[in-house]
């Protein structure tokens, strides 16, 4: 079947979807699609990204199921009319906003949290009343396999569809016209979405991606600021959108920092990370050959780590210690298990380099002071902030998720995603009385009628 004749069969039952009743249907649906193959969804992942059941069950599966129940228990709360304040000239109208569903949207999926960067967006899609097609990203290839067998299963097949693929695909879903495009992906394919989506005037939500910074200040508990780093940033391999991507931090401080990192990595993941069950892999060879051009172009030094096996995509925890910020590990987002030390002597001088460079999606910063952190919260602009832990920002779906600048627009997470995927229709309901008061504003405008 062709992109346009399922694009046309899910646009001829929007319908549907308007029901509250029937979204609360699909939503548990999804949920029992979540419970019912909690093995499956953890296979897949370990197929494509050796994670640890456990990690899957705590950024995936678990993750996706929250949400949907979030959505459930509120679902009806949000599609109520919000009435607005009124004026004198509406005194007695109604007058309120109905969120509308908005039609048919596109949802494009990254590889490095398969399960959870298709699902939430769909839960969010589905609360607010859409139909939807779903694009996995083509890398994920196990995850991708297993949502598109097993959504068809659970979902309502007008209202819904999976398709798989890669550039082709994608390009041609991309031509046809769809009410919201919600991507997840780089920053350079963000650009193709938002211009395929300009030609047929449809909004986009860009999840993207970027170098998020983390500074580590001189008067801080550093035992503790290496662990959650050492999470933040080795957690997946590195492939997380929103792990701490370099930490800036002063001189004196990188020796006692790199020590806290050794041991962190070391109990986390034994003494060769290789051997764990828990440490992840590089998704294919073309990014582990990325991530290993970035790590023998640097200029700085290797404090820890640094070994890599191409057969088996791994890349050993790695820290670069005096990194310059003109170094290749400085340029773009690295997007594995690699985490350069830049200096930043103070607080000011961090925020300086962070406001030189493009908003990030998330910036961390650890401190004893208080001040100092609400300080940087202050004068830095990012999609997220989290002081004095890396990443647990998006454990709570109260916060919307999403960036600002190049790592992107608009957000998602709870109601932010249903809002997302909602028009915010205004509407006033008059009566047909009063037809006197309401004859003042219609020609011809005499001096008569205005007179008062
Ligand atoms: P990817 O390679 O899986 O690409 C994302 C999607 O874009 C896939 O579905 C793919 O099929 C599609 N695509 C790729 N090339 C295309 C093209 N030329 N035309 C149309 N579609 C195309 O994922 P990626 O881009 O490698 O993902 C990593 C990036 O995503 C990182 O920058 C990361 O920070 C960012 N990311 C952001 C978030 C977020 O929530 N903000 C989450 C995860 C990843």
């Amino acid at each position: 079947m062709s992109m346009a004749a399922v694009l046309e069969r899910l646009r001829a039952n929007v319908d549907k979807m308007k029901s509250v009743e029937y979204r609360h249907e699909q939503l548990r649906a999804l949920l029992r699609c979540i419970d019912e193959n909690v093995d499956r969804w953890t296979e897949a992942l370990r197929k494509d990204l050796h994670k640890a059941k456990m990690e899957c069950l705590v950024m995936e599966v678990n993750y996706t199921r929250n949400e949907v129940i979030c959505h459930l228990n509120n679902l009806d709360e949000w599609t109520k009319p919000e009435y607005v304040k009124k004026e004198l000239l509406q005194i007695s109208d109604e007058c309120y906003i109905q969120k509308e569903p908005l039609g048919v949207v596109l949802i494009i999926g990254a590889w490095n949290y398969p399960v959870q960067l298709v699902l939430c967006p769909l839960i969010a899609a589905i609360s607010a009343g859409n139909c939807a097609i779903l694009k996995p990203s083509e890398l994920s290839e196990a995850s991708a396999a297993l949502i598109e067998e097993l959504l068809p299963k659970y979902l309502d097949k007008d209202c819904f569809a999976v398709i798989n693929g890669g550039v082709k695909e994608t390009t041609e879903l991309l031509e046809q016209k769809f009410d919201h495009i919600m991507y997840t992906g780089n920053s350079n394919v963000g650009k193709i979405v938002m211009a395929a989506a300009a030609k047929h005037l449809t909004p986009v939500t860009l999840e993207l991606g970027g170098k998020s910074p983390c500074y580590v200040d001189k008067n801080c508990d550093i035992d503790v600021a290496a662990r959650r780093i050492t999470w933040g940033r080795f957690i997946n391999c590195g492939q997380t959108c929103i792990a701490p991507d370099y930490v800036l931090c002063s001189s004196h401080n990188q020796e006692r920092l790199l020590k806290g990192l050794q041991a962190a990595l070391e109990e986390y993941f034994g003494k060769d990370p290789k051997e764990s069950e828990d440490y992840c892999r590089i998704v294919n060879q073309r990014h582990f050959q990325r991530v290993k051009t970035m790590i023998e172009k640097t200029k700085g030094s290797i404090a820890i780590g640094g070994d890599s096996d191409e057969k088996d995509l791994y890349i050993s925890p790695t820290v670069v210690k005096d990194v310059q910020p003109t170094d290749a590990l400085m340029e773009g987002e690295i997007f594995g298990p690699v985490l350069p030390i830049v200096t930043a002597e103070t607080a000011d001088d961090a925020i300086r380099f962070i406001n030189s460079r493009d908003k990030p999606l998330a910036l961390y910063a650890f401190a004893n002071d208080q001040k100092v952190i609400r300080d940087i919260v202050e004068r830095t602009s990012s999609g997220a902030f989290c002081g004095n832990d890396t990443m647990m920002q998006m454990s709570l779906s109260t916060l919307p998720f999403g960036g600002v600048g190049t790592s992107g627009m608009g957000n998602y997470h709870g109601k932010f995603g249903f809002d997302t995927f909602s028009h915010k229709k205004a509407v006033m309901l008059k009566a047909l009385a009063m037809e006197k008061m309401n004859g003042l504003r219609y020609p011809p405008y005499t001096d008569q009628k205005w007179s008062w």
